[in-house]
């Protein structure tokens, strides 16, 4: 998301003719998007600043801004801490990064823009069209979440569960497939929690397939006890809907949901899976793993494991518990360090072996290709299959926006490489 906000807030500074730059050190205004989620998101901004300080040391300084979620939940801190920091911006208030630039130009003092006008926000940046142009490109259609979980900072910096209407939405599709996009990622927070005047997120769906020259769409993050059954047939229905979904579960322990207040148990997680295989047996999962949440025994952690297993998972992004301030989960004793670490090296052994055996069986497979880009090597482009496998082939005609089928050669975790299966012309002659 912050990626998509990065994109928007560039249409916006363009409006008061502030264009990107690759010459670092000739900027005039910087602009930290930051991301609160782990531990050390702060010290990363000082370490930051601290290089653009050195930088600068013999010039005029620059602009600093910090946006983002680090700038929402430690605006103040930050402001007080670090000078050379002209101002913060909450992720919900970047609609008037523009004026806060104009006063800054204006040697205003150290400004804190923190509101939470979701709708003044998504309101202005409608009036601005998203100029991105890239293949496959991501649209914010949520933000926000009510669920709380007790590890989780996303409740306190982006605040309540917002959803934009399905208007704004398809036009604002329809401009990025207008520049290029054949792949749209629909993003929120908590996506599948989409809700504007009772239509939800298959809804959307629906509406934003129609779009002619898109191919695919997919979207990310959903919750669990948001995955309702009109979500589940979608995928039966919808052709242009990837199928890969991407699940958080965070412990394969009930004990522990509970005690995260992730509020779903596993035999619902797993029902949710059961129904979506029945409805299309294509369908593969990838997830969200915490490790050594506080409570979590050997016996939680190995119910973590077991599900890893029995989903077989193709892609699960595993962490330690990262203490964030002003969560419940932070004033909660930590298991012991070495365990946590040790616990966290076994289930990714395990999670990268199941990546290895899933890659290796597509091996002599065939699968359908977005391309989304030349590489800089020659004749070599890049794009992804349905399930997100990156896939490298050569060829000397342009793929770049075009779905190929690509027979699968050889691969390791992280690319598989193929070449193109030639379209077979068939004449078919009457007896
Ligand atoms: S549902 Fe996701 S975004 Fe919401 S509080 Fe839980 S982890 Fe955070």
């Amino acid at each position: 998301m912050n990626e998509y906000d990065s994109l928007r807030i560039l249409d916006l500074t363009k409006k008061i003719d502030y264009i990107p730059t690759s010459n670092h050190s000739e900027a005039n205004c910087y602009i930290l998007n930051t991301c609160h989620i782990r531990e050390k998101a702060t010290e990363k901004v000082y370490h930051d600043i601290g290089r653009l300080k050195k930088e600068f040391k013999n010039k005029k300084k620059p602009i600093v801004l910090v946006a983002g979620c680090v700038a929402q939940a430690e605006g103040d801190i930050l402001l007080k801490k670090e000078k050379y920091i002209d101002a913060v911006i909450g992720p919900q208030s970047y609609h008037q990064i523009n004026d806060m630039i104009t006063k800054i130009e204006n040697k205003s003092k150290q400004i804190n823009y923190s509101e939470f006008d979701v709708i003044e926000k998504f309101d202005s940046l409608n009036s601005i069209k998203n100029s991105d142009n890239k293949i496959s490109s991501f649209l914010t259609i949520q933000e926000g979440c009510d669920k709380f979980c007790k590890f989780c900072v996303v409740p306190y910096t982006r605040g309540p569960e917002f959803s934009r209407s399905i208007k704004e939405l398809v036009l604002e599709a329809n401009d990025l497939v207008k520049n290029g996009a054949r792949e749209i990622n629909l993003l929120g927070q908590n996506v599948n929690a989409y809700d504007f005047e009772s239509k939800r997120l298959s809804d959307l769906i629906l509406e934003i397939s129609k779009i002619k020259n898109l191919k695919r769409i997919r979207y990310t993050t959903s919750h669990p006890r948001d995955f309702t059954v009109d979500l589940i047939k979608i995928h039966k229905n919808c052709e242009k809907l990837m199928p890969l979904i991407h699940l958080p579960v965070q412990s394969g322990s009930n004990k522990i949901l509970e005690s995260m207040n992730r509020k779903h148990t596993i035999e619902e997680y797993l029902d949710i899976t059961k129904k979506l295989l029945e409805i299309n047996p294509n369908i593969k999962f990838s997830s969200d793993f915490i490790i050594g949440y506080p409570g979590e025994t050997k016996d939680d952690f190995k119910k973590s494991i077991e599900l890893l297993k029995r989903v077989q998972f193709i892609n699960s992004f595993s962490y330690i518990f990262s203490a964030r301030p002003g969560t419940p989960a932070f004033y909660l004793s930590k298991i012991e360090e070495k365990e946590a670490k040790s616990r966290l090296i076994e289930f990714q052994n395990i999670a990268e072996n199941l990546k290895i055996i899933y890659k290796k069986s597509l091996i002599n497979k065939t699968v359908k290709v977005l391309f989304e880009n030349k590489m800089k090597i020659k004749n070599k482009y890049f794009g992804r299959d349905e399930y997100f496998n990156s896939v490298i082939v050569e060829s000397d005609n342009d793929l770049v926006g075009k779905i190929k089928n690509i027979k699968i050669l050889e691969g390791n975790q992280n690319t598989l490489f193929g070449e193109i299966v030639p379209n077979v012309n068939r004449t078919h002659y009457a007896a």
